[in-house]
């Protein structure tokens, strides 16, 4: 069965696109837990960090920042569960972009 984020990439499952470009997608986290909760992935399929090429995030990295221009936040949080234990769920490479504009960030649990 292919993977949930593939279909998201697609269009097969419905986003809410914050941005987009021919590697890349960004969009809305359906689960929040912060007033911004963004997800950002490769459109190619990676299972993970360990799994994905230096070349991927060198590249990943200038649309992170453009997806935080985009939202016009300058303070935020990145985070990966890299494998099952880490909390993973989606086997498909995502960082989580967590923010609360114009305050502290606070949460109780880790993504
Ligand atoms: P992780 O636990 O790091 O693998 O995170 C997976 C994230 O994907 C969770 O925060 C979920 O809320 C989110 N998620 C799962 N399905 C969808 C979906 N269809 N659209 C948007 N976010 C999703």
């Amino acid at each position: 069965m292919e993977c949930i984020f593939c279909k998201i990439v697609k269009g097969e499952i419905p986003s809410k696109k914050v941005l987009e470009n021919e590697n890349f997608l960004a969009f809305h986290d359906i689960n929040p837990i912060a007033p911004i909760h963004i997800l950002i992935i490769p459109k190619e399929h990676f299972e993970n960090f360990s799994d994905t090429p230096k070349e991927t995030f060198a590249k990943m990295s200038d649309f992170i920042k453009a997806v935080a221009k985009e939202l016009d936040i300058s303070d935020y949080r990145l985070i990966t569960n890299n494998g099952k234990n880490a909390g993973q769920e989606v086997f498909h490479l995502h960082i989580h972009m967590i923010a609360n504009p114009g305050e502290k960030l606070k949460w109780p649990k880790l993504v």
